[in-house]
């Protein structure tokens, strides 16, 4: 695997690579790599010729100084399991070598990022789309592999390639969990064994309500995954919402794909997931 830390590296490579009409699959990440990662590599090796992947703890997206201090940032470890995965390119930037000084920029999304995770983490998307856009200008790939763990960030980031007119086409690749059903998130490992239990909560009251979704209506799915959630040991809920998975928005219609997005704290560690309910 070649790895690349300054921009102008991995643009000479990747454009000799492009030369020979190579096509570029894109992997972002912020590390400390899991299956959930692995599988955007696997699914990009079966698809583009090239897959380079990055690793950076993007500060922008951060909004609690404390979530960007304590983020795990197992480099040598990450590059491991990269080479064995058999990604082809790492880019690993510096924050100085991403941002200029003071940098401020957005790209206006609309109501997309001011709900849900948006309206919990003010800021968080304009990062996103700060990195993502970087990335993209830099990488030019064919294609960018997400994970539909982040299922918000992939609206935002379809929309991001809309307004900017990017080629770029996003595939979004299905939630890797552990085998008891927890989401894998580089967030886990900050949870002690007890707190790991209590987390399960988030994927069963998913399953309940993906279950019983012929018998309830929106109304009534989101106030029973509510009140799972908030009867829930251990679990601090911040929101349980069915909402429809072309926009995002609000519907009492049951004939719409429907998606069930979840955010709660367990201890210390903020956690997410999501289920489609109607597919
Ligand atoms: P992150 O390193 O958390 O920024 O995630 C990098 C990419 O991996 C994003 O596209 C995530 O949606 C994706 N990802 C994270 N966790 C999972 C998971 N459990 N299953 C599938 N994709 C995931």
């Amino acid at each position: 695997m070649e790895i690349f830390k300054t921009k102008s590296a991995l643009s000479n490579y990747l454009d000799s690579q492009k030369a020979e009409n190579k096509t570029i699959g894109f992997v972002p990440t912020m590390g400390a790599l899991h299956d959930g990662h692995l599988s955007l590599i696997s699914k990009a090796l079966e698809t583009t010729d090239i897959v380079v992947s990055s690793i950076f703890v993007n500060p922008t997206q951060f909004n609690d100084p404390k979530d960007l201090e304590k983020y795990p940032r197992p480099v040598e470890q990450d590059i491991a399991k990269l080479t064995a995965a058999g990604c082809d390119v790492l880019f690993l930037p510096s924050t100085e070598e991403m941002y200029a000084p003071g940098e401020t920029w957005h790209i206006e999304l609309g109501e997309t990022e001011r709900i849900l995770e948006g309206a919990s983490r003010p800021g968080h998307y304009q990062g996103v789309t700060q990195i993502v856009n970087k990335l993209f200008n830099l990488v030019k790939p064919d294609i960018g592999f997400f994970g539909q763990k982040d299922f918000q960030q992939v609206m935002i980031l379809r929309k991001m390639v809309e307004i900017t007119s990017s080629p770029v086409k996003i595939v979004m690749c299905p939630i890797i969990r552990e085998t008891d059903g927890l989401a894998r998130s580089s967030r886990n490992i900050h949870l002690s064994a007890e707190e790991h239990a209590q987390a399960l909560a988030l994927s069963t009251t998913l399953n309940t309500i993906k279950d019983s979704f012929s018998k309830w209506s929106v109304e009534e799915m989101e106030a029973h995954g509510t009140a799972l959630l908030t009867a829930s040991p251990g679990i601090i809920l911040d929101y349980f919402e069915v909402r429809t998975v072309d926009t995002l928005e609000r519907t009492n219609n049951k004939e719409e794909a429907l998606i069930a997005l979840v955010a709660a704290s367990v201890g210390k560690t903020r956690l997410i997931d999501n289920m489609l309910l109607n597919d």
